[in-house]
């Protein structure tokens, strides 16, 4: 199949070829002729699997060809609501390489930055916006931001929107937008509330998905090391080095995790940068573009910091620990071996994380392949169950007690 096979206008296909796009993926062959359609969709599918582009075509199309595309003065014809700031100008970045050969305009707008810029980029007039919910509902309540004119609605990552608590802003938002409009809801995973959701959003929509959730990718290796709490630095280092892997994504579980490891790294000369939620915004942008350019070989992120990353050709993605639920496992190694590429994915699991590595292989309805010849095996015993209780009532006591002692030193005024 090929794009033009979609019914795509010669600007767009244009600007595909000189993405290199040479075929529509799997979710874009399915759902581009439904929302070119004007039908609703409900759309499973992860990051990885090209649903940027399953939206943004015939978005871009649709305002191209609309009686308004050329006014001199855009109203906002579509908005495009995703979780994460990272998710939120990637979305801008293909939508300007996708327009590019159009009068389609756009702009992107999230929280954590000054609003002046991006005001005064609403000011100038766009037809498409895609927004975190807080920024955008701020910006509304202070009268930047009009949705009456909005025709086309797109929620991307609702799972991970409800999961990042923004369920309550997404409520807020279906009361202000347009009654008649089309949308598309897009959802790595189906779980009953994001369904629930879904129906408060969609109209007879027309279903399309691909590789659910519990299903890796046929192009993902998966290798793990068996090994002790104290040993996985050491471990690391040494498949770094001994596996000659030129680019890593690696998951942490915690900021200051991913802080801890970027410096063990950087003592071993590996140049090595995070990112997470306490990195001020344009820290992120120049540590990701760095990271593109070649400049970083490890790229340490949290969960939530990583989701929608878009890095061509990732091949290695580390989990320096084992994820508590086994759809994060899924959704992590999901950034190695994108778009048919192949990629390999290396757990390194310490004792307490046995039972969630059982927990992934059920999911995955496969076992991931144990690498057993290497320094530093697991030797400890994982806790019993009254082992942990008493380690984590101790944890407990631990963190009472400093804190009750910084606001002692303090002099009990608190936080400063
Ligand atoms: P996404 O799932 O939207 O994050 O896209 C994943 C990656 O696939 C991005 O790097 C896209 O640029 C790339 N991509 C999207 N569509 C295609 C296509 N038809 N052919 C090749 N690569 C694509």
């Amino acid at each position: 199949m090929k794009f033009k096979d979609l019914r795509i206008i010669p600007p767009i296909l244009k600007a595909l070829e000189d993405k290199g796009y040479d075929e529509p993926t799997s979710i874009q062959a399915q759902a581009i002729p439904h929302i070119l359609e004007g039908r609703d969709v409900l759309g499973c599918a992860q990051t990885g699997t090209g649903k940027t582009a399953a939206f943004a075509i015939p978005i871009i199309q649709h305002i191209h060809e609309a009686p308004y595309a050329n006014e001199p003065w855009a109203k906002i014809r579509s908005l495009i609501v995703t979780p994460t700031r990272e998710l939120a100008i990637q979305i801008g970045e293909n939508i300007d390489e996708y327009a590019k050969n159009t009068n389609v305009s756009h702009t992107v707008i999230f929280g954590g930055v000054k609003q002046g810029a991006q005001v005064a980029q609403l000011k100038k007039g766009v037809h498409i916006l895609v927004a975190t919910p807080g920024r955008l509902l701020d910006l509304i309540d202070q009268g930047h931001i009009s949705l009456k004119a909005i025709d086309l609605f797109v929620l991307d990552e609702a799972d991970r929107m409800l999961d990042m608590g923004f369920i309550n802003d997404i409520k807020k938002l279906l009361k202000i937008l347009p009654k008649k409009r089309q949308s598309l809801f897009f959802s790595a995973t189906m779980p009953d509330n994001i369904l629930q959701l879904s129906k408060e959003i969609l109209d007879n929509p027309q279903k399309v998905e691909v590789t659910p959730v519990s299903s890796t990718a046929e192009t993902i290796q998966q290798y793990i090391y068996y090994t002790n709490k104290s040993s996985k630095k050491s471990l690391l280092i040494h498949i770094l080095e001994k596996e000659g892997m030129d680019q890593v994504l690696l998951f942490s579980r915690t900021k200051h995790g991913a802080d801890r490891i970027v410096r063990d790294l950087k003592k071993k000369h590996i140049k090595a940068a995070a990112i997470h939620g306490d990195k001020a915004q344009n820290q992120r942008q120049r540590v990701l573009s760095d990271f593109k350019d070649n400049k970083l070989r490890v790229l340490v992120a949290t969960d939530i910091a990583a989701r929608g990353i878009d890095i061509d050709k990732l091949k290695y993605v580390i989990n320096f620990d084992i994820p508590d639920t086994p759809e994060t496992y899924i959704h992590r190694i999901g950034r190695s071996g994108r778009a048919g590429e192949e990629g390999t994915a290396i757990s390194l699991c310490e004792p307490e994380e046995n039972a969630d590595v059982k927990a992934i292989e059920k999911l995955a309805n496969k076992n991931i392949t144990v690498i057993s010849d290497h320094p530093f095996p697991q030797t400890d015993k994982p806790m019993t169950a009254q082992e942990k209780k008493e380690f984590n009532k101790e944890k407990q006591r631990r963190k009472q007690e400093f804190f009750a002692n910084r606001k002692k030193n303090r002099g009990g005024a608190g936080r400063r």
